[in-house]
């Protein structure tokens, strides 16, 4: 079984400048999602900012990724690939996932935003999205297990009447963007591997508004839900100490979206 990793304060303090390019990244993403913007334009101005800031897009090129975030609109629940041809329409949701490399260390987070006015249906499933991230993290702290987190974000979402992907998790991340351990949005508490003061992991709850089967479309990274219902993202990098996580994805403004 693959080891998880617990940076050193000198890793940690590459881990907080590449979570912050990242969530400049998504925030600039968020502030350009308008009627009639292409995903592609969003994705080459993320790039732009990355390696403006002298980091690496994590996402270009992995595994053959063609873009440097995943713009992923309504049913897309994840991996949306940036495309002229996708047109942000009013009322659409949009899930922007962006990581960002810098000195060997990686950053990823994630959003929902609207384009224009929403339903309030669509508004719901974005602050519920959020939120579950916020009521899973309460537990990830030294000395709890991960899926106290899975379990906390489970309820959270469960009970306000949406679903949790299962085919997709969150993870470990550091030197490499996917480390161990697994972190998943569902499951009873008290199972796998310890939270230790040092570990560094990206929790990111992806909600549906039906059912929470989904499927990859032919391009090989499309991910939609089989239904057709609307779906939200939502993640961060947080690094685990023995008190409250510290959020490594925030922006120089404190912003966490
Ligand atoms: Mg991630």
């Amino acid at each position: 079984m693959e080891l998880i990793t617990l940076k050193s304060p000198r890793e940690q303090e590459c881990m907080r400048r590449a979570g912050r390019i990242a969530a400049q990244a998504r925030a600039l993403a968020g502030q350009m999602v308008r009627p009639g913007v292409t995903t592609l334009e969003i994705d080459k101005a993320v790039r732009g900012f990355i390696e403006g800031q002298g980091a690496i897009p994590s996402f270009l090129n992995y595994g053959g990724f063609t873009g440097s975030a995943c713009i992923s609109v309504n049913q897309v629940v994840i991996h949306g690939v940036p495309s002229q041809k996708i047109v942000l329409q009013e009322g659409d949701i949009v899930s922007v996932d962006v990581g960002a490399c810098i000195d060997g260390f990686h950053g990823d987070c994630a959003a929902t935003y609207p384009c224009g006015g929403i339903s309030p249906e669509a508004q719901r499933l974005i602050e519920v999205t959020q939120q579950s991230f916020w009521e899973g993290i309460k537990l990830a702290k030294a000395g709890q297990r991960v899926s106290d987190v899975s379990h906390g974000v489970q309820a959270y979402v469960e009970g306000h009447g949406y679903s949790v992907v299962r085919d997709f998790v969150g993870h470990g991340i550091g030197a490499r963007l996917h480390e161990a351990p697994e972190v998943p949005n569902f499951g009873s508490a008290g199972h796998g591997a310890r939270f230790q003061s040092g570990m560094t992991i990206a929790v990111e709850p992806m909600v549906c508004a039906g059912d929470w089967h989904v499927r990859v479309l032919k391009d090989g990274w499309t991910t939609v839900t089989v239904d057709g219902s609307l779906a939200a993202h939502y993640e961060n990098t947080l690094l685990i100490t023995d008190g409250e996580p510290e959020i490594l994805t925030v922006t120089e403004d404190g912003a966490y979206v």
